[in-house]
């Protein structure tokens, strides 16, 4: 096996030195040049990496400016990029990279009466959305990535939505592009009969172009509203089904619609807006051969839905497979269809848009398929399903092994009456390159996506040449759109030559050589394309290599290849991978944005705060890609680019769940703590920290001590100083009422009484109380025996071999001590392992550690006793749940007076378990229970302790569980993380309660204890 590592990135030039300064001198912006930046910025959702001589985050319009001016100075090149969520490639080059998305994000002005709206190119489709909601107004491109996208990509790539037959691309619903040039002058495009100074020169050369090459136009032009290619020459010659204005008329604002930053830097767009409809319904109509869905798109457009959308079987099986999707896709299935179309009528009148669906179901049945349509009226199912299409390609990019679904051919687009013979036909193409694609999306303007599975390190490029030519055949009998929605780039700017002809091709070179002569914007997109299967330019070429590293976790799962024609996948282990299966855990990032977002989930908390790429999960899996195959040099996955990169994960696992591919950046963040340590040791704070359990039971033995800390202002200042603690944050303080201390009046029962009540079929349950619920807060520890016991348990509170509370060893993880951590792992094994091998639950009250024996325990060589315990592993809730489910639980309960508020941990909620606290909750009669829409608390263990992190700490927590908090009256707040109480009492003065106490306080019969 070679383990030679792919080559280092290109080093900055003096050009870049120069760049860089002057950047620095004249801006207030963000100027990055260091490799691992420019590293994190030379790839998009593409297959392609090519990296930028720097990258500047402006911090306003006048940052833009400067920059401009600075890089027309020095020749260098500018790409201007929102989210980076493009597939071909348009957002990676070697320029000056200048990123919109993290100041450029304003409304300029809204005009609600007339629809109008001037946005800044940074703002992301969703949170423009949210703002119009409030207006009863929206903006209906509705791209699958519309929690990432931002308005300036989307109008760099004229993007589609689903509902684009009733609303249109990007480009019939922009009204105005205000553009600067590469010589520095503003360039204001709208209508065309108001055009003065730059602009109107601009109409005018298009226009002259466009009459000179009118029989071209006419000859060559595809005739479909889904053609993205090239630059909207059409304008002053319409050929789009959907006419680009209402009335006919010309907008010079859609020349720069679908440029790809080509032809100059957008300063701000004027949009138009939609009334949102007050209702919509969804037909789901099943089919029992792809063929028919296919053939039936075209009827079904006629009765004027406003999307038919397609999720094929692959895509059905994926979602069923997924336990966030699973009851939702089959609430729409009518038996094992082979395709499904989601028909989607909206309106203001709630009664015609019932009678829309009885249509649907007439014509299917006039079409010999009665009976084949679910009907969904309610808008929460709707929701739930649109959310399954939208994960469509995420869900398809999960797959494991170097074989990856690869985007080239995924949008053509073709009139529909051709749709069926066309995927019939590129289905077989697909057959005969030994691969095989999955078909969804847009059957409603015949844009169905598809991705052939190819392995890019391999044969990838060849097949991939291959397949393009023969689809680009069929496109051509169908007289189709070879790039329909996602925009040409790296990827489909040779096909633009082949679509257009030469002369249009020249006529293209002649727009852009008239509003960019020199070059300066996006160099060899549209014109003067490279090649598509230049390998130079892929992320994983074929010479693409990983350093050899011996990981302490087991990353075997990962270290597998897949079959392109039926996707299975070899064993653990068999993946020939350097890094035994890390980097190619890492490698399943493939940057599609999606941890990019602010509404529901955890992640990415840090990226939340900061809006920095390098705080984002794709921002670390790409820096952690790049230091395994070598490209940031020697030892750099022990080095600082990585450090930095990984500082301000709060190990949440957002990503574990939120992430389509599973991208476990905690777990990474193990393995990198862990590498580290080997090769620095440990230091003074690692040891004070990672060794809190080592030391706990004696702190609580002399609690007055201990607490001295929180008592006398100078001990907190030296431990800032020293240890790196921050002096503003009150620790937790030592008990000496440990529940081990008090077992005897707490009535828990011994070791072998325990075992002899199970062998006598009596309720029983083994208690494992972490460090922190022993030493800091036993009182949920015993409220959790309260509840056991008033419900019939028998209890024993498990105890490592010497007496104590055994640990998990997570603090140690944290560190990277992973040796310590599995002595303790092992410690506390043995303690549990007689009960969970009789099959006794072991009940735990902490997330974070409860949840370390079900997930890093079972990769850290433990054997099969890690697996026999995590089998029986239960957080408090998870217990008494499926105990009351199964019959077993049920004492007498007091009505709360209280509404109650819960705030979820982050690995609760990563483990999907925030439904069991909530059931329990509403275990008491008449409880009223909300869920706090939150990401991570920002405490997360011992981060937000730190001096270092205390600010990012306390702004996670701002951006919603507190402010929730302060608005929650006198409800009871809950919380089951030790540190999202200690959060909540610093940054809301409320104390929240375990779950266990809540449950505790409303025992209708005050139990002993
Ligand atoms: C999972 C997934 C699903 C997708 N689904 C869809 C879909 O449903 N419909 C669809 O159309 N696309 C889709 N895309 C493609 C992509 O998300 C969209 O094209 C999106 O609109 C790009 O937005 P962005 O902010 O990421 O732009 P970027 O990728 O950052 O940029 C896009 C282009 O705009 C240019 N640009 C950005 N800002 C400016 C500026 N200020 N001035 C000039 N040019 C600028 C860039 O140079 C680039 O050429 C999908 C992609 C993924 C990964
Ligand atoms: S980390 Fe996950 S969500 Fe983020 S870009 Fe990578 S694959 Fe997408
Ligand atoms: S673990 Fe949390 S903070 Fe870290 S990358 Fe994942 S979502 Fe972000």
């Amino acid at each position: 096996m070679k383990v030679d590592s792919a080559s280092e990135l290109q080093p900055v030039t003096d050009t870049g030195v120069a760049l860089a300064a002057q950047l620095r001198a004249h801006t207030r912006g963000e100027v990055m040049f260091d490799a691992a930046a420019r590293g994190r910025y030379a790839t998009d959702a593409s297959i392609y990496q090519v990296t930028p001589v720097g990258v500047f985050v402006p911090a306003d319009e006048a940052d833009v400016r400067t920059a401009l001016q600075i890089a027309r100075e020095l020749k260098v090149p500018v790409l201007p990029r929102g989210a980076g969520s493009s597939q071909c490639g348009q957002t990676v080059g070697a320029c000056l990279v200048i990123d919109c998305s993290k100041h450029l994000r304003r409304v300029i002005t809204l005009d609600a009466p007339h629809r109008t709206v001037r946005v800044q190119p940074g703002i992301v489709l969703d949170e423009l959305n949210a703002r119009l909601k409030a207006h009863g107004l929206w903006f209906p491109v509705d791209v699958s990535t519309s929690a990432q996208a931002t308005l300036g990509g989307m109008a760099g790539n004229n993007s589609c939505g689903s509902r684009s037959i009733a609303y249109g691309n990007m480009v019939h619903n922009v009204s105005g592009v205000h553009l600067r040039l590469a010589d520095g002058d503003a360039l204001h495009a709208g209508p065309l009969a108001h055009l003065t100074g730059r602009a109107a020169t601009a109409a005018h050369v298009v226009r002259t172009l466009a009459e000179t090459h009118c029989i071209e136009i006419d000859a060559m032009w595809p005739r479909v509203m889904r053609r993205v290619g090239g630059y909207n020459l059409d304008i002053f010659r319409p050929r789009s089904e959907r006419p680009y204005t209402a009335d006919g008329s010309v907008n010079l604002a859609h020349l720069f619609v679908g440029a790809e930053g080509t032809l100059g830097f957008i300063e701000a767009l004027d949009l138009h807006l939609t009334a949102l409809p007050r209702g919509k319904v969804l037909g789901v109509v099943n089919f029992a051969s792809f063929h028919r869905a296919m053939d039936s798109a075209r009827h079904i457009v006629k009765l004027k839905p406003t999307a038919v959308e397609l999720v094929d079987r692959t895509m059905i099986e994926l979602a069923r497979a997924n336990p966030a999707f699973k009851s939702v896709i089959e609430s729409a299935l009518i038996g094992a269809p082979e395709a499904i179309l989601l028909v989607e009528f909206s309106g203001d009148d709630r009664t015609a848009l019932r009678m829309q669906l009885r249509k649907l179901g007439e014509l299917m049945g006039d079409l010999g398929l009665p009976h084949c349509v679910v009907e969904m009226a309610d808008e929460a199912p709707q929701k739930a399903l649109w959310e399954v299409r939208k994960a469509g390609l995420n869900i398809m990019m999960s797959l494991k092994g170097d074989g990856k679904p690869v985007s080239f051919i995924e949008d053509c687009a073709v009139p529909l009456e051709h749709l069926a013979e066309y995927t019939a036909a590129l289905t077989d193409v697909f057959t005969r390159h030994g691969t095989r694609g999955t078909w969804y999306a847009h059957a409603s303007v015949g844009t169905l996506h598809v991705r052939p599975i190819l392995d890019m390190r391999r044969d990838g490029a060849t097949k991939m040449r291959a397949i393009a030519e023969e689809a680009s055949a069929l496109v051509r009998k169908f007289k189709g759109a070879y790039s329909g929605e996602h925009g040409d780039g790296l990827c489909r700017g040779e096909w633009i030559r082949w679509q257009f002809g030469p002369k249009l091709s020249e006529a293209f070179r002649a727009i852009k050589q008239h509003l960019d002569p020199d070059n300066l914007f996006c160099p060899h997109r549209i014109v003067d394309p490279p090649r598509m299967d230049d390998a130079s330019l892929f992320r994983f070429a074929p010479d693409y290599r990983t350093i050899a590293l011996k990981p302490v976790f087991d990353w075997s799962a990962w270290n597998v290849q897949n079959d392109p024609a039926t996707e299975a996948i070899s064993a653990p282990g068999t993946g020939d991978d350097a890094t035994l299966g890390f980097a190619k855990a890492v490698e399943m990032c493939n940057n599609n944005g999606h941890c990019r977002k602010f509404d529901a989930g955890t992640m990415c908390p840090s990226y939340r705060v900061t809006r920095d790429e390098q705080h984002l999960t794709r921002g670390r899996a790409n820096t952690l890609r790049l230091a395994v195959s070598g490209q940031l040099g020697p030892d750099a996955l022990t080095g600082d680019a990585v450090h930095d990169a990984l500082a301000l994960c709060v190990g949440c696992k957002g990503c574990k769940r939120d992430c389509p591919t599973g991208v476990d950046m905690a777990r990474m963040k193990f393995e990198v703590q862990a590498q580290r340590h080997a090769r620095f040791g440990a230091t003074w704070h690692d040891r004070v920290i990672g060794r809190v359990p080592d030391y706990a039971r004696w702190a609580s033995r002399l609690p007055w001590l201990f607490n001295l800390r929180n008592q006398v202002p100078a001990l907190a200042a030296l431990g800032e100083r020293w240890l790196g603690v921050s002096a503003q944050r009150r620790l937790p303080t030592w008990q000496r009422d440990t529940a081990g201390r008090r077992s005897r009046e707490l009535g828990l029962v011994t070791r072998e009484a325990l075992l002899r009540s199970h062998a006598a079929g009596q309720k029983t349950a083994v208690l494992w109380c972490d460090t922190f619920n022993e030493h800091f807060e036993p009182h949920n520890a015993v409220a959790a025996l309260r509840v056991l016991k008033a419900a019939g348990y028998a209890v024993h509170l498990a105890r490592a071999d010497g007496g104590g509370a055994p640990c998990c060893g997570r603090t140690h993880l944290a560190v990277g001590d992973v040796e310590r951590a599995r002595a303790k792992a092992r410690a506390l094994h043995a303690a549990l392992l007689p009960f969970a091998e009789r099959g006794i639950a072991i009940i735990g009250l902490e997330p974070s550690c409860l949840l370390t024996l079900r997930d890093e325990h079972l990769v850290m060589g433990m054997g099969d006793s890690a697996r026999t315990i995590a089998s029986q592993a239960l957080l408090f809730e998870e217990f008494i749940v499926r105990e009351a489910r199964a019959g077993r639980f049920a004492p007498a309960w007091r009505r709360p007076a209280q509404r109650l508020l819960v705030h979820g941990h982050c690995h609760q909620k990563a483990f999907g378990l925030m439904g069991d606290v909530v059931a329990a909750l509403q275990l008491l009669p008449g409880a009223d229970v909300s869920v706090i829409d939150s990401s991570c608390c920002g405490m997360a263990g011992s981060f937000g302790y730190e001096a270092a992190h205390r600010e990012v700490s306390m702004r996670m927590a701002e951006l919603s569980l507190l402010p929730a908090v302060r608005a929650a009256g006198d409800a009871i707040i809950v919380a089951d993380g030790t540190s999202c109480r200690h959060q909540i009492a610093d940054g809301a003065q409320r104390q929240a309660l375990h779950v266990a106490q809540v449950l505790a306080d409303h025992l209708a019969a005050a139990a002993a204890i």
